[in-house]
């Protein structure tokens, strides 16, 4: 049967470049959750949506239409027909994910798409987020937690916002982070959380390399 693999974890710990990677090389679809609670968050800020007011982003939650692409080489999102890809990173839209993404109404109709991309993923699918191994794909044949030391996530993502032309300091993106982590993990529905049957790795002293073959081998066992 296809094979369903859930990466949860906080941002930094490298979820997204092993997920890729490990959808690529077992030849399964690729979903980034994440980018899709960023695609959602953009349609808002660029309609003028107030976004810390719960009742107006319910009400709105419904409304874009959002398209994943699941191949792991190039997953491209667009809402309503715009590729949202590069967007979506901005500071600003980072900013404002976690309190969408706390709304009710937005984690159901998120949650509803990808179970259906991952029902419809031919050989099956990496799906990477904070609640995949706990509510979206419960039945996962592989569940992995990935983290790593506030430091080591810093460090690897003010990397990343550097290659995107960004110039934030390791201190700002580790607060940055550890406030996104906080609202992530502390909202009522589907918090940012480890299952019970997930297998946790802690990437702080692994290279992605080593992280990708740990992963790998987790699911030739
Ligand atoms: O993974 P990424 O950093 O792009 O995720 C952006 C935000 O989307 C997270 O900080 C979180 O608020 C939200 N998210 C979520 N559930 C997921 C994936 C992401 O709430 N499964």
């Amino acid at each position: 049967h296809p094979v369903v693999i859930a990466i949860d974890g906080p941002s930094g710990t490298g979820k997204s470049s092993t997920s890729k990677a490990v959808a690529a090389r077992l030849g399964l679809d690729y979903l980034d959750t994440g980018a899709q609670y960023r695609a959602i968050t953009w349609w808002m800020l660029s309609g003028g949506i107030d976004i810390h007011d719960p009742a107006a982003v319910a009400a709105a939650a419904s409304k874009p239409e959002i398209v994943s692409g699941t191949d792991p080489l190039a997953p491209a999102i667009t809402v309503d027909g715009t590729d949202v890809s590069g967007p979506i990173r901005g500071q600003d839209v980072t900013a404002a994910v976690s309190a969408v993404s706390a709304v009710p109404e937005v984690r159901s109709r998120i949650t509803r798409l990808q179970r259906t991309l991952a029902a419809g993923a031919p050989r099956g699918i990496v799906a990477e987020g904070r609640d995949i191994g706990t509510t979206v794909l419960p039945d996962a044949d592989l569940k992995i937690f990935l983290t790593a030391s506030p430091e080591a996530r810093a460090a690897r993502r003010s990397n990343e916002l550097k290659g995107n032309g960004g110039t934030p300091g390791v201190a700002a993106t580790r607060e940055a982070l550890l406030k996104r982590d906080a609202a992530d993990s502390g909202r009522t529905t589907s918090p940012l959380a480890k299952a019970g049957d997930a297998i946790e790795v802690d990437t702080t002293e692994l290279t992605l390399e080593q992280v990708i073959e740990r992963v790998i081998g987790l699911v030739e066992e």
